[in-house]
């Protein structure tokens, strides 16, 4: 099976964490790997090289192949520079695991336009800068994968994180896009919510996350990345040995010929927000 063998692939972030096993995972199945990782705190401060010489040292000492690439994926500068690598050192671009995170949590009450901006400007720019970099080569060539690295926190909410959450639910809404503007080149676009022990879980309870090794989601991000993986537009929740798909459901319409009155919207309140009947939800104007 083709799968990612000999397949160029950008983790952005890899330095660490999940996006460590990523790389990891895909060199060992045969990809040529990018890591980038521009080797900043928890907190988006800071930057070095160490990061990503690491894990490269770690999968050219297995036989694997991978170079580092240091640049933020946060500005459109550095993005292009993410997937100048990738075609310097490998002559193409098949893949890119938007993966690269920071946090800046506080209750809303408390967040500053800085720490929006900053979240917001690595998670949903980054995605952005680094997918549109390599898009024009997706398309010429016929062929692409891309994963968001989205979050329950996007897709459910967690107090303190409105900048984390908003950037996450982002992607997801740029991979709705993605996937149907991608699917007549076979650009596929999905989307990963992990749940993993690592630096950026380091607060949780100790108990969950021990039950949480990032190695488990790697090979949910390899078959997404894979050539045999044609699905696209789909979010699933991977962690701690469960795989688990999510979608949005739509209740059953409830009509109104005549514009309505207030009292109206009131008298049906329940059968608008029952959602007993829900079926999967479509754009109705799309
Ligand atoms: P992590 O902090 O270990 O990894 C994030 C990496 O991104 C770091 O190595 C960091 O240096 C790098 N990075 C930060 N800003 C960058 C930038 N501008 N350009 C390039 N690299 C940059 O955390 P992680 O848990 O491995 O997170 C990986 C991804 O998974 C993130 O997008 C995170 O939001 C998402 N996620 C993780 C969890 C979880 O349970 N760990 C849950 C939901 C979502």
């Amino acid at each position: 099976m083709p799968g990612v063998v000999d397949r160029v692939v950008i983790v952005t972030g890899a330095g660490g964490g999940l996006g460590r096993e990523y790389a990891r995972l895909l060199a060992a199945e045969g990809a040529l790997v990018v890591v980038n990782d521009l080797g900043s705190n928890r907190d988006g401060t800071g930057s070095g090289t160490a990061m990503a010489d690491s894990v490269v040292g770690e999968i050219r000492a297995m036989g694997g192949r991978a170079v580092a690439n240091y640049d933020s994926v946060a500005t459109a500068a550095g993005a292009a520079a993410v997937v100048a690598t990738a075609l310097a050192e490998f002559g193409a671009v098949h893949g890119i695991v938007n993966n690269a995170g920071i946090l800046r949590d506080g209750s809303f009450a408390k967040m500053t336009e800085e720490n929006w901006d900053a979240v917001v400007r690595v998670h949903l720019f980054g995605a952005y800068h680094v997918t549109h970099a390599a898009w024009g080569h997706f398309r010429e060539q016929g062929y692409g994968r891309v994963v968001m690295a989205t979050s329950t926190t996007g897709l459910y909410g967690t107090f303190g994180q409105a900048n984390y959450g908003a950037a996450k639910l982002g992607l997801v809404g740029l991979m709705n896009t993605l996937a149907i503007e991608g699917r007549e080149y076979d650009i596929t676009v999905n989307a990963v919510a992990p749940l993993a022990a690592t630096r950026m879980t380091a607060e949780a309870p100790a108990d969950l996350l021990q039950n949480l090794p990032p190695a488990h989601v790697a090979p949910v991000v390899g078959f997404l990345l894979s050539e045999e993986c044609e699905d696209t537009g789909m979010v699933l929740i991977v962690g701690g040995g469960t795989v688990q798909r999510v979608q949005l459901f739509a209740g059953k319409p409830v009509l109104y010929p005549e514009v309505p009155t207030i009292e109206e919207v009131r008298e049906n309140w329940n059968r608008i927000t029952d959602m007993s009947d829900a079926e999967p939800g479509a754009n109705p104007v799309g």
